[in-house]
């Protein structure tokens, strides 16, 4: 574990009548969670020379529920960072499997097929990688010179006293003080930090729930690893998803909006195992497979619910942000994109020595305008008819020219994998 000696200085703590050596760190800047957007954070401020603290309650590898689809928009930003780790760590490694396909399950009958030629080069449409691979390998890149990577260091609190934060937290059963002149909440969807901001507000009609249980030997994958997706038939706003992943394993997984669940007084995991075990369009792929775990819940915060992502000495990344798109349900790649903006609002607030509010102004315009056409959708189709998103996309899916249309979508889709990311930090 690397602490940089020149950060840390030592108070006097007294506990239970015993005088006790509490360390206190010293920082610009700690960033709270090493996930996805944390680590990228880090990563890009390592990218400018920044030096800081990342702290994470998790020792890594650990495990992170999600259905492991991992967008372009991840391979965009791991681009920005290095060509390098995308064709020559990523492309070819087994712990990523190569996605060349979609397929949309409507019924037993009705299944539908999408695939893209595979070409030399190109990359694939979707990569699925178990995240207690995908994420220690992210933070495997964390630069030692620029970042004070402190795992198994849980946040219990944060208050602000003189414009600076003091962030207590408990490692190896210690407790440990860290002074910052900012903070960056990436502590995901639980996260300690919103709730001492007083943030951590939850509207069901922005929030999904969803779950995960990891399987071995499910039939009927081919060798386009296509991401499958099942639009059971009366559950609006809902999918059951089959992602396949490497040694015959997938990710197989569903989720409801939060609102739909109440509503409708649905219990997620009661319907997750009616669907694979009775459902006649899925249920025959398990007949002669095993499942890896009980299935595992956990909460997905949707970008149409705008956070408070920035204030007087902190920002939010990733699912802290509630950055989560609603329709498709992906957070990993608009978490990582926060983080990259994230590092170049951090970057003009240390060479401007100033970590007040209006030193972040327009950081929100940044991360939500790339997800503005995304909540558009969703909440239009909350408006008109929730009913009516999985009946067009399988109305869509059923026309002639779907196949040809999601040619054209993906390769266009595959084309921005390069593009960097800009950010516009003036008004
Ligand atoms: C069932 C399900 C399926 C999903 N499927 C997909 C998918 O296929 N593709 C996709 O793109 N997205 C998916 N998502 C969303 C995705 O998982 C999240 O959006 C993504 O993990 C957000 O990354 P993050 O870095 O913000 O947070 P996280 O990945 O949650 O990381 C937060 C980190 O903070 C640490 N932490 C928490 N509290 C503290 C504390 N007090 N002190 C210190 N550290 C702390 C945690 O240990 C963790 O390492 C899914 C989500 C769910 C629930």
């Amino acid at each position: 574990m690397n602490i940089h000696l020149p950060h840390l200085i030592f108070n006097a703590h007294i506990s239970c009548n015993t005088r006790m050596l509490q360390p206190t760190i010293q920082t610009k800047v700690c960033i709270i969670g090493a996930g996805p957007a944390g680590a990228t954070t880090s990563l890009f401020l390592s990218k400018k020379n920044i030096r800081h603290i990342i702290v994470d309650a998790a020792s890594f590898p650990r495990d992170k529920v999600c259905g492991d689809a991992i967008d372009l928009k991840v391979m965009r930003v791991l681009n920005q960072l290095d060509p390098n780790i995308v064709q020559n760590e990523i492309i070819q490694n087994n712990h990523f499997t190569n996605s060349w396909g979609a397929s949309v399950i409507i019924s037993k009958k009705k299944q539908l097929h999408f695939d893209i030629d595979k070409q030399d080069g190109s990359l694939p449409f979707f990569l699925v990688s178990k995240r207690a691979y995908f994420d220690n390998f992210l933070v495997s890149k964390l630069d030692p010179v620029y970042a004070d990577f402190m795992q198994g260091t849980a946040v219990k609190s944060i208050r602000r006293e003189n414009n600076k934060w003091i962030i207590t937290a408990i490692r190896n059963n210690e407790p440990l003080t860290i002074k910052a002149d900012m903070i960056v909440g990436a502590d995901g969807d639980h996260s300690t930090v919103l709730r001492c901001l007083g943030e951590r507000k939850i509207d069901r009609a922005h929030y999904a729930g969803a779950l995960r249980q990891y399987w071995k030997g499910i039939s009927g994958f081919n060798e386009q690893n296509r991401m499958e997706v099942y639009l059971p038939k009366s559950l609006p706003l809902a999918y059951l998803w089959i992602f396949p992943l490497a040694n015959d394993e997938a990710n197989v997984g569903c989720g409801l909006v939060s609102d739909l669940i109440k509503k409708n007084s649905i219990d997620l995991k009661k319907l997750f195992h009616q669907l694979i075990t009775e459902d006649p369009a899925i249920a025959h792929r398990f007949a002669g497979a095993t499942p890896l775990e009980k299935p595992i819940g956990w909460g997905l915060p949707f970008a149409s619910q705008q956070r408070n992502v920035y204030g007087d000495g902190y920002l939010l990344v990733g699912d802290a942000a509630s950055l989560v798109c609603p329709t498709t349900g992906e957070g990993i790649g608009p978490g990582m994109i926060s983080g990259l903006i994230a590092a170049e609002f951090i970057a003009r607030a240390i060479e401007h020595d100033r970590f007040d509010k209006s030193i972040f102004t327009n950081y929100d315009r940044e991360i939500y305008k790339r997800l503005r056409s995304d909540v558009r959708k969703y909440k239009l189709v909350k408006k008109l008819s929730p009913m009516l998103y999985n009946s067009v996309i399988k109305i869509w899916a059923s026309t002639g020219v779907s196949g040809y249309l999601f040619k054209l979508g993906a390769k266009k889709w595959m084309r921005t994998a390069s593009k960097p990311i800009e950010v516009d930090m003036d008004d």
